[in-house]
């Protein structure tokens, strides 16, 4: 996700002020975090506790969804829109990029098929976004 999200300002050697905007609704908070090292001192600014959850996690373990496809074999379309089921922690991204590269999937897909079950050992499945049938020929 864009680091536009994120500023920071350093307060002292130790304490930094962090401004996130919170996407978990329209409102968009502009929510500002104070940190000591790695210590959260103090959350403001959000409107409701949701952000306050998703501020903290935005610092401590970002997660995102994934989505990228894989190839097709024997389909009327190359490549699948593939998408992790939930978000997965950033650091995840390319480890995961690098496994769906290898993967060729059989038609017939429906949308919602596990394509990968439980990624990386990480618990996750990925998924297919849409349905692809048998290419007839
Ligand atoms: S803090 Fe609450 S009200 Fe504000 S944007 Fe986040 S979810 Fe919406």
């Amino acid at each position: 996700m864009s680091t536009l999200r994120r500023e920071v300002t350093n307060l002292n050697a130790e304490t930094r002020k962090m401004k996130i905007i919170c996407v978990v609704c329209p409102i968009s908070c502009n929510i500002e975090v104070t940190l000591k090292g790695d210590e959260i001192l103090n959350v403001k600014n959000n409107l409701c506790e949701r952000g306050k959850v998703y501020a903290i996690e935005e610092i401590t373990t970002p997660k995102r969804m994934l989505t990228t496809t894989v190839n097709v074999k024997k389909g009327h379309i190359l490549f699948l829109p593939v998408k992790t089921a939930t978000p997965i922690p950033k650091d995840l991204i390319f480890p995961c990029m690098e496994v769906l590269k290898d993967v060729i999937v059989k038609t017939p897909i429906h949308k919602g098929n596990v394509i990968v079950k439980n990624i990386l050992g990480k618990g996750i499945n990925v998924v297919s976004s849409r349905s692809v049938e048998l290419m007839k020929i």
